[in-house]
């Protein structure tokens, strides 16, 4: 029996443990990841028959609004210190629906100060749970498919057992797994009946409305480019991104001067069930190849590797970025059921983006310290 656990080792999973620790809080961390390591959305795809191969397929930078202020400004420059993050400050350029160069369009992720990880997004994640200390066991590759509330105790998937419990995703607690995982229930409201804790029966009602968008990230490995007038991120313009169903290309250069190529797909809207989404897959990679030529054509270096890259194949990110709105931040600790939220879905500065990942992370550590979880 552990005295919480954390399920997802992305950004604020970690940033969660790294500031429980922070606070002096006492208890013991199981932290759960369905993944291989982490990172989550900032997680860095490696080949295990090319181990200098490496490529953020999700979120290539950490992007703010505004100069972190407070806590989440000591983070920063506690990561920056110790070379994790570095100012992103790559170009960042747009594309026209004719393929021509322009300035990058407008957008929240590139409205503020933006840092990289060093050398590759996932560090990010590792060194934040690194910081979490011993008092945290992290174990990776065990997805949570069911949750179930004693009325003081959460048993996990796995034969877990926790005092409290944190979600740090949407899937257990989100109607669309139904569809997409082919699940019977929604696995928290499973668990505790509706009336027992009436701030997480809100809760429910609240990421039940929550939508999210879907991104199809086809990876690409291009031979020795030189890649020093190439911008980091191509951004296309709303009419672009009509034409082309992309969102942006992010580059990522190798250490051997090989380029990594990241086109982010936007979604058409098919439904995504485990039967549909291998023809999916198939569709998306063809087509993000048939738009490239149109969108490289500014850059001739990009423009003549094309023809020698080779595809790793199309990542699907079920819920890449929050939208429209998120889960009340006053919700996101129910403390009769002892479960919590943290995510770039919670409302609040940064809602959907990096910034908002780490700060609901910050907020929620707040809540646990002062709920001394492991006296009740
Ligand atoms: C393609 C893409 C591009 C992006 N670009 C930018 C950008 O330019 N700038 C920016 O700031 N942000 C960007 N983002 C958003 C950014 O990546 C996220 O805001 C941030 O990574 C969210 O961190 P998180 O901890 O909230 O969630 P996540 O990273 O999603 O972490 C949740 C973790 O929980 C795990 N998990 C969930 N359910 C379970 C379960 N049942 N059992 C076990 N494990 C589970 C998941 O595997 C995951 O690792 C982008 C995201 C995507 C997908």
């Amino acid at each position: 029996m552990v005295d919480l656990a954390v399920i997802g080792a992305g950004l604020s999973g970690c940033a969660l443990v790294a500031a429980l620790q922070r606070r002096g809080w006492k208890g013991s961390i199981l932290l759960l990841e369905a993944g291989r390591g982490p990172g989550g959305r900032c997680a860095t795809r490696r080949r295990r028959e090319d181990d200098r191969w490496r490529l953020d397929h999700g979120s290539p930078t950490l992007s703010f609004t505004q100069a972190p202020q407070g806590e989440l400004n000591d983070l920063i420059a506690g990561l920056q210190g110790s070379d994790v993050i570095r100012p992103d400050d790559a170009p960042v350029v747009g594309v026209d629906h004719l393929g021509r160069q322009v300035p990058s369009p407008d957008h929240l992720l590139l409205s503020g100060p933006r840092w990289r990880g060093t050398p590759t997004m996932a560090t990010v994640a590792e060194a934040l749970l690194a910081h979490g200390g011993e008092a945290v066991e992290a174990r990776f590759g065990e997805r949570i498919t069911t949750l179930r509330h004693d009325g003081s105790v959460w048993h996990l998937t796995g034969g877990h057992h926790a005092r409290a419990l944190v979600l740090s995703g949407t899937l257990l607690a989100h109607p669309r797994s139904l569809a997409m995982l082919g699940w019977q229930h929604v696995p928290l409201r499973e668990a505790v009946a509706v009336g027992f804790d009436p701030q997480l029966d809100a809760a429910l009602h609240q990421i039940a409305g929550l939508d999210a968008s879907v991104r199809w990230n086809l990876m690409l490995e291009l031979p020795k480019v030189s890649s020093n007038h190439l911008p980091r991120q191509i951004w296309l313009t709303a009419q672009a991104q009509e034409r082309f169903g992309v969102e942006r290309l992010v580059l990522h250069p190798q250490q051997d001067q090989r380029l990594g190529l990241v086109v982010h797909g936007l979604d058409d809207g098919a439904v995504i069930t485990p039967d549909s989404q291998p023809e999916l897959l198939r569709r998306h990679e063809q087509q993000l190849m048939e738009a490239l030529s149109d969108l490289v054509q500014p850059w001739s270096a990009l423009s003549n590797a094309l023809a020698q890259a080779r595809s790793l194949g199309v990542m699907r990110w079920g819920a890449a970025q929050p939208l429209h709105q998120g889960l009340s931040a006053d919700l996101q600790w129910c403390s009769e059921a002892r479960v919590g939220f943290c995510g770039d879905w919670i409302a609040g500065q940064g809602f959907g983006m990096a910034e908002g990942a780490l700060q609901s992370a910050l907020n929620l550590a707040e809540r646990i310290a002062c709920f001394s979880i492991a006296e009740t």
